[in-house]
């Protein structure tokens, strides 16, 4: 029985899958929205149909009696479903979880101590964590955690060049996140290629709203995009990524708050800041309707992709594979194009036909003699957790 039940929760939202982890296949999906609010939210679905139905959800316990009731209503009582074990996803492990772990109160207790290095996501998912044992006290609950798959990285790629006692007095260093979604691309990608993954080195392009490059040598993370929290690193959606530290004290001279920075760079930056959507679809039709605030968003997109694939070349000296993942990743081959244009020096070749064919399963569209393997290969991190969570609790 490898049913694994894998949560990932916010502050105000639940989203769940029911996942044979052996088979790799979800069962059953739904989402628990405005957890909180007047009008909560409740979305369904498995090969049956969908059931969704509006009212107040006060709390995560009320969110995971909705998701039984759900199961219910379905024609599956979660008693049926023989649930071996529930996978959180967790964003923030620190430095010290570097691997999936069995949840008892006291790492319970550790996720929430770590919420001051992610105040937007630790405690919502501590929440779901205590209630799901509540709702699911029966089976063991496991963490499967964003930073993990990072804490290989050796210490000159995770220091910020800062006074160190300062850095270890506020745990300031850098922890990498989406290591979930690069550690099955990148596992993946090697099966794709028919070779071991501690045979390759991989340089792996996360590229959702959400953005993050990852150096993946022999399987294991060498450098991440992503730093102390994931406003590093590339143009997200509607994240800056890398700006000069001195902006900010330039801001915070000229009167901006720490609140005001925060919604700055987190919410009104990136794509939707310069571009005015943080959807690339959009601002691509735009950017060919000839807005220039578009083109420019796109050009400073690549350019700074293409900045961290040279570097991360650099680091592992030389990649077998650049691995496009995620919905822009995975979807726009115009990007793909751009990224790699210019590339031959490197080894890189595209295959304009292959890039350009739609398609959902993991897929080379680089030239037979480009040394460096090109690759779109979707991710899907609930997979990955279920694998994970399967993994520990089946021994
Ligand atoms: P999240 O980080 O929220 O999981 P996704 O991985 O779904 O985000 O990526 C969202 C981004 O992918 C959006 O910018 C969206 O425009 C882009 N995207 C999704 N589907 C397509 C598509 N078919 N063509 C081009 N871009 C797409």
């Amino acid at each position: 029985m490898s049913t694994i039940l894998v949560i990932n929760a916010g502050s105000s939202s639940i989203k769940y899958q029911l996942i044979d982890a052996l088979a790799e296949q979800a069962l059953a999906t739904g989402l628990i929205e405005r957890i909180g609010e007047p009008a909560g939210r409740v979305r369904h679905r498995t090969s049956e149909g969908t059931i969704e139905w509006e009212a107040r959800i006060p709390d995560h316990t009320g969110g995971f009696a909705a998701m039984v009731r759900a199961f219910a209503e379905s024609g599956s009582p979660v008693d049926a479903l023989g649930i071996t074990a529930v996978g959180h996803r967790v964003v923030q492990g620190g430095a010290e979880f570097v691997e999936p772990t069995r949840i008892d109160d006291e790492v319970a207790a550790r996720i929430l101590g770590l919420a001051d290095l992610a105040p937007l996501h630790n405690p919502g998912n501590h929440e779901a964590i205590i209630a799901a044992r509540a709702a699911f006290p029966d089976v063991p609950h496991v963490a499967v955690f964003d930073t993990a798959f990072h804490q290989s990285m050796p210490p000159a790629a995770y220091s910020y060049a800062i006074d160190p006692a300062v850095a270890a007095r506020h745990g300031v260093r850098r922890y990498g996140f989406h290591g979930i979604s690069h550690q099955v691309v990148s596992r993946r990608a090697a099966a794709f290629l028919g070779r071991p993954v501690h045979e390759l080195t991989q340089i792996v392009l996360h590229l959702g709203n959400g953005a993050s490059v990852c150096a993946v040598d022999r399987g294991s993370s060498v450098a991440t995009s992503m730093g102390l929290t994931p406003l590093e690193g590339l143009v997200m959606g509607t994240r800056s990524g890398d700006i000069d530290p001195g902006v900010l004290l330039h801001l915070l001279r000229a009167g901006f708050d720490a609140a005001e920075l925060d919604e700055l760079l987190n919410r009104r930056s990136g794509l939707a800041g310069m571009a005015g959507s943080n959807d690339m679809r959009d601002v691509r039709a735009r950017a060919e309707a000839g807005d220039a605030a578009a083109v420019l968003a796109l050009e400073v997109y690549t350019r700074r992709i293409r900045h961290y694939v040279g570097a991360y070349f650099v680091e592992l000296g030389g990649a077998d594979a650049i691995v496009f993942t995620a919905g822009v990743g995975e979807n726009q081959p115009e990007l793909r194009a751009e990224v790699c244009a210019g590339l031959e020096a490197l080894g890189v070749e595209l295959d304009p036909a292959a890039n350009a064919r739609p398609g959902d399963a993991a897929r080379r569209i680089s030239t037979e003699r480009s040394g460096v393997a090109v690759l779109v290969v979707p991710t899907d991190e609930e997979v990955e957790i279920a694998r994970q969570t399967w993994e520990l609790v089946a021994g």
